[in-house]
């Protein structure tokens, strides 16, 4: 979904460069030059549809920042800009519940605009859990968070901790106040990072206790950062951004070293540890199947090795259709596997069937051109200690296949489906 953003800006220059930065950041930009027109835009659209407004600090019909009251009082997070440098204009501003301000010094700030806008979109999607016992300083934590977006949860009590963060998953940073009534939040912290990794949940402690034995004691029993009580709007923050994006770096990593880079597939490393991952959870059979691509070569020699690629996407993009609840692979060139968890080759062979099919009649088109292809597949049950093993057998079978003519499914079974 694309969301709106409502731009407020009366100097025409600003005006146009703003809506290319916003643009430029995959949102639609609404503009008015006057709070007047800005007005007149909500009661047309819902608020909720907007991401936030970007407004100016000064307009012709709202000279002192009445247009940032307008946005803020029809919860709408705001992003001001102002020209003014006077120190009273900026204090007025941070008064008031806003994302940011922004002065309108140089071209570096629509970088930092846009930087902010994508940050905005993706806290959307990102869980923070306040724990504290106090409800005033949680109140005030969480109304920052959803200045910027946050999917904000609370805690007053530290017992239910690991059944909340099991169940809401998305959350990525929880922040944790120290005085929990007779526990301590430097325990809990222990306590939670024998279940959540510093890769998956960041943790920032915090305390109204002046002691630096506080903040080592909270870094040493698994905390990520700590903030110090009172804090001021800024630091939280940069505290709470900076944990929030490594967290996404790491998974950003990760997702790149897992994945096959033309089709995004898991590639082989990943699939084995998934695979693996499914048979500790023990079970008694499991069917794996190699596939490969017929006379994929010619495809490249007629059609040329771009064509190819679009043909391995596709086919990557059908096999993830058919077999994305189970674990898929790009083994390299046109090879790939799957491999499914409770079923043996009796029960997964009309899948595997319905796949070659499917295969078979799909068009790979590339710049109005179509071709087709095909697919062998080999499939077993067998198992001998080592998931690897099935892959043996598996291959066999896929030779039988190719020998028998391509486009089949073979398994070790003595009547095959096809
Ligand atoms: P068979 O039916 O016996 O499997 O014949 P084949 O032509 O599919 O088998 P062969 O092993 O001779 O050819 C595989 C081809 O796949 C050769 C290689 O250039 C091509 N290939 C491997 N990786 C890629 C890739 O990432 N993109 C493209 N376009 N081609 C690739
Ligand atoms: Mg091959
Ligand atoms: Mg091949």
């Amino acid at each position: 979904m694309k969301y709106k953003v409502l731009l407020i800006e009366h100097d025409a220059s600003s005006l146009r460069v703003l809506k290319r930065v916003i643009g430029k950041s995959n949102l639609d930009v609404v503009s008015a030059t006057t709070l007047t027109q800005a007005k007149a835009i909500f009661s047309t659209t819902p608020p909720e549809a907007y991401l936030c407004a970007v407004v100016d600090y000064s307009l012709p019909d709202a000279p002192n920042g009445e247009a940032i009251d307008f946005a803020l009082d029809s919860f709408v997070p705001v992003i001001v800009i102002t020209s003014s440098t006077q120190e009273d204009v900026r204090e007025h501003i941070l008064s008031k519940a806003v994302i940011d301000y922004i002065p309108k010094q140089n071209a570096q700030i629509y970088d930092y605009l846009s930087r902010l806008l994508q940050r905005l979109q993706k806290n959307k999607g990102v869980g923070v859990l306040v724990v504290d016992t106090s409800r005033r300083r949680r109140a005030a934590m969480i109304s920052l968070l959803q200045r910027h977006n946050f999917d904000t949860h609370e805690l007053a009590k530290p017992e239910q901790i690991l059944d909340y963060l099991s169940t809401y998953s998305n959350i990525r940073l929880m922040i944790i106040d120290n005085q929990l009534g007779d526990i301590v939040g430097i325990d809990v912290v222990a306590d939670v990072r024998k279940h959540f990794h510093k890769d998956t949940l960041s943790i920032i402690g915090s305390s109204e206790q002046q002691s630096p034995t506080v903040l080592a004691n909270f870094l040493k029993s698994g905390a990520d950062d700590y903030l110090a009580k009172p804090y001021c709007h800024e630091e939280f923050f940069v505290r709470v951004m900076q944990n929030v994006e490594y967290l996404e770096q790491i998974a950003l990593i990760r997702k790149t070293a897992n994945a096959d880079y033309l089709t995004g597939l898991p590639n082989r490393r990943h699939f084995f540890n998934q695979v693996h991952e499914q048979l500790r959870r023990s079970h008694t059979k499991h069917t794996l199947a190699l596939m490969d691509l017929d006379l994929f070569k010619t495809i490249n020699d007629t059609y040329g090795h771009d064509h190819g690629d679009v043909v391995l996407k596709e086919f990557s993009k059908l096999l993830e259709k058919h077999f994305g609840k189970f674990c898929i692979s790009r083994f390299g060139g046109e090879e790939f596997c799957v491999f499914i968890v409770d079923m043996d080759e009796a029960q997964a062979l009309p899948l595997f069937e319905d796949f070659r099919l499917a295969v078979s009649e799909k068009k790979f088109t590339r710049k109005g051109v179509s071709v087709n292809c095909t697919v062998s597949i080999g499939v077993t049950s067998k198992f001998k200690k080592k998931v690897e093993s099935m892959l043996g057998y598996a291959d066999e079978n896929l030779y039988r296949a190719k020998d028998a003519g391509r486009n089949q499914v073979i398994s070790d079974l003595p009547i095959s489906t096809n």
